[in-house]
């Protein structure tokens, strides 16, 4: 099973680690695990485009993430926020790799920035493989938008709240081959957050499937998610 977006690694067979990491170096990237390089919206300040670049150069099978645009600490996205995240897509698209996205309060936004295209380099060549919108809680919407930038969804503990009814709607009108599940584990909830062992098999309830078939399709769309970067193909 792969846990499609963490902070730290907990046991599942793969993890895509997404920066800030919590948890010693030595205990990221096992084998199968894969790693996304990038500056979250609420730590701007760590961000430097020069050492991004050097670490994607050097590591051909790490990703870009989790990186994007957040309005659940402040109410505005200031244009540097979105300065940061435009430079991060524009390195994803020049190394093609897939990125995670992170867009709390702002998905139509995120979508928009992703979408109106400012942030291609001037000549073209590169391009985004895929993107992965982890945290994602709005309604169905921007599924087809989500769909033709290649995006997948990971849905995540709250699915296993009985009072969230709408996320439960969301969670059904994935597109079958659009789905994955995750922790989003930190150091700080690693205690509380359920394994997403627990997460596909509540998914696979809502979608009157067993928890065999719905682990297949969700394995499927890791790989394909993942693309270039898995390395057991
Ligand atoms: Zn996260």
């Amino acid at each position: 099973m792969t846990d499609a977006h963490c902070h730290l690694v907990r046991g599942e067979t793969r993890h895509l680690l997404c920066e800030p990491f919590v948890g010693e170096a030595s205990r990221l990237a096992a084998e199968r695990d894969v790693v996304f390089y990038g500056t979250h919206p609420w730590y701007l300040d760590g961000f430097d485009a020069d050492a991004l670049r050097a670490r994607l150069a050097a590591n051909p099978q790490a990703g870009v993430g989790e990186i994007g645009l957040d309005r659940l600490k402040e109410r505005n996205i200031s244009p540097r926020m979105r300065e940061i995240f435009e430079a991060q897509l524009r390195l994803a698209a020049e190394f093609r790799r897939p990125v995670v996205l992170h867009g709390a309060k702002c998905w139509g936004d995120v979508v928009k920035t992703i979408e109106n295209g400012k942030w291609r380099m001037e000549n073209e060549g590169g391009r985004i493989p895929a993107f992965l919108f982890h945290g994602f809680s709005r309604s169905g919407g921007l599924l087809p938008d989500i769909v033709k930038l290649n995006g997948y969804v990971s849905i995540g503990p709250a699915i296993l709240n009985d009072h969230a009814v709408n996320y439960r709607e969301l969670a059904k009108a994935i597109p079958e081959d659009r789905l994955l599940v995750e922790s989003d584990a930190t150091a700080e909830n690693d205690a509380e957050v359920p394994s997403v062992r627990d997460i596909a098999a509540k998914l696979a309830e809502l979608r009157g499937l067993t928890a065999e078939a719905l682990e297949k399709v969700l394995e499927r769309n890791a790989e394909a998610f993942l693309g270039v970067l898995n390395k057991h193909e």
